[in-house]
C-alpha cells in the first residue's frame, strides 16, 4: 500500500510538509482536520451548543463535507476546496472561533466514528492505487494509529508549543487576519491537552513512528527526510522539487 501517514499537534509542520511530500510523488495529499472543522463551524453556524453530545453527533451524521482539489483558476494560496453542502468553507474553518470549539468537537465519540469511516475509506482508495493516483499522504491526529495503521511509513512530527505558536502567528499576519501570540499560545495549550487526553483516538505517536523534532530544520529539510524515508520503505523515487 502506498500510503505516508503524519500525525503531530497543531502547527507542527503537517500540512506543509504533506502537501509538498504529495507533490513530489504524485500522491494525494488529504488533511483529516478539515473535516473535523468543517463540523466545528457548521456547530457554530447552526447556534448549537458544542458540549451537546447528541446535537454534534447528529449534525455529524447528517452533514454533507467535500473535499476538492481546487479549481485550476483559484490562486488564494488553498490546498484544498472545502464545501459543506454547497458553502465554500475553506477559509472560515480555519478562524480562531473554530479553532477554539474544534478539539470539543472532534472528542465527541459519534463526530468521530462517521468521519474515521469516511477518512478510512478515502485512505483505503487512494493508498492502493484504485483511485486513479499512485498514492496518498493522509495527515492528522490518529493517522498512524487509528486510520491507517497499515501505512508502511509513518511520521510523527514534533515542535515545541512557542514555536508552533510562532508559526501558527506568521501564519494568521501573512493572510492579513489580526493576532495575538499569547492568545494563539494558550488556546493551542488548551487544544494540545484536549486532543492528547480524550478517550478516543487521542494524539499519540503509533509504536512504530518516525519522530522528527522540526525545530531548527526548514521546511525542505523535513520533506527530503520523510521522502529519504519513502524511498526506502515504499520503494518510490520522488520527482525533483522544480518539477
Ligand atoms: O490539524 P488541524 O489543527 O487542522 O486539526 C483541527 C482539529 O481536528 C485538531 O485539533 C483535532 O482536535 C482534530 N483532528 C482529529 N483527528 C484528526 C485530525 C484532526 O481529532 N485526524
Amino acid at each position: 500500500m502506498n500510503a505516508i501517514a503524519i500525525d503531530g499537534p497543531a502547527a507542527s509542520g503537517k500540512s506543509t510538509v504533506g502537501y509538498r511530500v504529495g507533490r513530489r510523488l504524485g500522491f494525494v495529499f488529504f488533511d483529516t482536520g478539515v473535516m473535523y472543522r468543517a463540523v466545528a463551524w457548521a456547530v457554530l453556524e447552526q447556534g448549537i451548543n458544542s458540549a451537546d453530545d447528541e446535537a454534534v453527533g447528529r449534525l455529524a451524521e447528517q452533514l454533507r463535507i467535500e473535499v476538492d482539489a481546487p479549481a485550476s483558476d483559484l490562486s488564494d494560496g488553498r490546498q484544498a476546496t472545502i464545501l459543506v453542502g454547497q458553502a465554500d468553507v475553506t477559509w472560515e474553518i480555519r478562524s480562531t472561533r473554530v479553532d477554539s470549539i474544534v478539539s470539543v468537537v472532534a472528542a465527541n465519540a459519534r463526530v468521530r466514528r462517521e468521519l474515521t469511516r469516511k477518512q478510512r475509506g478515502v485512505g483505503l482508495a487512494y493508498g492502493s492505487g484504485a483511485a486513479g493516483k499512485a498514492g496518498v499522504v493522509m495527515v492528522g491526529r490518529d493517522v498512524g494509529t487509528v486510520l491507517l495503521p497499515e501505512a508502511p511509513l509513518k511520521i510523527y512530527l514534533q515542535a515545541p508549543l512557542e514555536e508552533r505558536a510562532r508559526r501558527r502567528l506568521r501564519e494568521l499576519v501573512e493572510r492579513g487576519r489580526e493576532a495575538d501570540f499569547n492568545k494563539i499560545l494558550e488556546d493551542m495549550r488548551v487544544r494540545d491537552r484536549t486532543d492528547s487526553h480524550r478517550a478516543v483516538a487521542p494524539l499519540r505517536p503509533a509504536e512504530d513512528a518516525v519522530q522528527i523534532q522540526t525545530l531548527g530544520l526548514t521546511v525542505e529539510e523535513v520533506v527530503e527526510q520523510i521522502l529519504a524515508l519513502t524511498t526506502a520503505r515504499l520503494g518510490v523515487t520522488p520527482s525533483s522539487p522544480d518539477e
